[in-house]
């Protein structure tokens, strides 16, 4: 099949090309996402359905690598637009940029606030099973991304960039205490902030991501099992809220509800 992806923010031409996925790679496809047809991806047409901004590529990215990115991604997005019951991921201004911003080290991928850009790096070209590891992110760089826009954008009195710094638990909006609230919770759970062990970790902003990532992820295999295959950690690791307690205390549908209200 022949695909092409370019990127939508610059006119076309320059980094126009066209290329055949080879058959090895759309092999893999079916046997990793159990997809039985391989079909082209219109990346226009995703970026206007779910209201972002854009999708950029780095340069080096193979016409495969962007296939396998945009595909996983947009699987990903299409689950959390149906469990926020709304196609609005974007909010016009989200751009997704896939191996184009590094920040070098082992950083899968960041959210930059400044341009509202989600980047996912690009991983290791070994095995394709391997090789492309930062679109597993994109949920907690989402999680970022409605947590900003809540904190900067919509509540307008709160002093904080993002909603989850807000440490009042009788703050007035309540839609900016559905981030803030859950955070304040697990942060009092001893058996689990001992294992933030740095400044960064142990931020309200980075807790509520990993917990938006962990309680998304938990809700998808509960509710919407037919998008395993785009979800597939279990989040067992220290820095992440433990899956058992995100269960029994409620996270994964606070966390949807939190979802359903941003934008
Ligand atoms: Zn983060």
């Amino acid at each position: 099949m022949i695909q092409k992806l370019v990127d939508t923010t610059v006119s076309k031409g320059r980094a126009e090309r066209e290329l055949d996925l080879s058959p090895r790679f759309e092999k893999f496809l079916r046997k990793k996402f159990k997809e039985t047809e391989i079909k082209q991806i219109d990346l226009e047409a995703l970026i206007k359905k779910y209201h972002l901004k854009g999708v950029v590529f780095g340069n080096y990215m193979s016409q495969e690598e962007r296939y396998f990115y945009c595909f996983k991604t947009f699987k990903q997005i299409e689950c959390l637009a149906k469990l926020k019951g709304s196609n609005d991921i974007g909010a016009g201004i989200l751009i997704l940029s896939i191996g184009a911003h590094g920040i070098g080290g082992n950083v899968l991928a960041h959210f930059s606030p400044r341009e509202n850009i989600i980047n996912l790096s690009r991983g290791r070209k070994d095995d394709y099973s391997d090789f492309m590891k930062g679109e597993n992110s994109f949920v907690h760089e989402y999680g970022h991304f409605i947590d900003f826009y809540q904190g900067r954008m919509k509540d307008k009195t709160l002093m904080h960039n993002f909603a989850s710094e807000n440490k009042n638990p009788d703050w007035k909006n309540q839609i900016t205490t559905g981030f803030s609230a859950p955070v304040i919770e697990v942060k009092s759970d001893e058996s689990y902030t001992k294992h933030l062990r740095t400044p960064y970790l142990k931020s309200n902003i980075e807790v509520f991501a990993r917990l938006f990532e962990a309680a998304i992820t938990h809700y998808v295999h509960a509710h919407a099992p037919a998008y395993n295959a785009f979800f597939p950690r279990t989040y067992t690791e220290g820095i992440y809220y433990p899956k058992s307690k995100i269960l029994k205390k409620g996270y994964d549908k606070k966390i949807v509800s939190v979802l359903r209200s941003s934008l």
